[in-house]
């Protein structure tokens, strides 16, 4: 179905579960907490392409960001956000209040215990469980056939995709592939907090990824991988990032790697001032 006209905007759960019994064919959902940019206008463009229905939503979930973090003062740009929707012909958006995600005396959590452990798992506690969690209520309210989810959060994509096996739920993910500036940096909507002189330096982070993924392709022995991350990560804070983990790990089970050219990532996670940056690149 086209739509070139403003989406119809939902808030409340009901509503939504009323509408969806109306809905015919395919329904392809795209999660965000807005502040909506090129990278999630991609995740639109393969719903569209691949449903006969797109179902965006747009919450700032409380429960997955830790108590010193930046939910407050996490961009909210609403009304620009459904002119987005618009252009990339999304039917409906799903933007609930936290009370209706959240009612008084909530109190069931979905939790995933092995792809979360490792990096952004212990600098984030509680991050993925709030994360699981929101996304399997999202789940149930929107019973989509498809879900799109960007690879530059791919910790959070494989962590889904083992609550999807792990509790049978029928929903297909798919994960697109992050969307960047000319100069390399990740599109994030955190990049609007970046000074100038911290955004001229951010592209960096993707530089050295490559490098070290370059690096890593040319030399087989995991000694000399040991070597090849401590040498980027040193790189980086010479560049002033305060660099939370730079790790070399198996996918989509995120474990150390056991055997050469086995599927990997590398990932990273580095403050620029206050600002957590995270990248990360695939191999293989
Ligand atoms: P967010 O609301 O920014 O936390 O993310 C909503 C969805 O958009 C997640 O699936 C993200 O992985 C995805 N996303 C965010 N930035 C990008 C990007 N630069 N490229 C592709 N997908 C992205």
């Amino acid at each position: 179905m086209l739509h070139t006209s403003k989406p119809v905007v939902i808030s409340t759960v009901a509503q939504f579960q009323a509408l969806r019994a109306t809905l015919q064919g395919s329904v392809g959902f795209v999660p965000t907490m807005g502040a909506l940019h090129a990278g999630h206008a991609a995740l639109l463009k393969q719903s569209r392409a691949e449903n006969v229905h797109s179902v965006l939503s747009i919450f700032v979930n409380p429960t997955q960001f830790g108590p010193k973090e930046d939910l407050s003062k996490y961009p909210r740009t609403f009304e620009r956000d459904l002119e987005i929707a618009a252009s990339e012909g999304v039917g409906f958006v799903f933007a609930p209040t936290n009370e209706e995600i959240y009612p008084d005396g909530y109190s069931t959590f979905v939790e995933e215990n092995t792809v979360s452990a490792p990096l952004c798992g212990p600098f984030r506690p509680g991050h993925f469980r709030g994360v699981t969690t929101v996304v399997l209520k999202l789940f149930n309210t929107v019973q989509p056939a498809h879900a799109y989810f960007g690879m530059k959060d791919a910790q959070q994509f494989f962590v889904l995709q083992k609550m999807c096996r792990d509790l049978n739920l029928s929903v297909q993910l798919t994960g697109v592939p992050t969307v960047r500036e000319g100069d390399g940096l990740a599109l994030s909507s955190r990049n609007v907090y970046l000074s100038a002189e911290q955004r001229e330096k951010a592209p960096l982070l993707y530089k050295t990824l490559c490098a070290t993924r370059d690096a890593i392709l040319q030399n087989s022995s995991t000694t000399s991988h040991i070597e090849i991350l401590a040498k980027s990560k040193q790189a980086l804070e010479s560049a002033d990032f305060q660099v939370q983990y730079l790790d070399h790990l198996s996918v989509p089970t995120l474990q150390a790697i056991t055997q050469p050219n086995q599927p990997a990532i590398i990932a990273v996670a580095a403050y620029l001032g206050t600002t957590r940056l995270i990248d990360n690149v695939i191999l293989n």
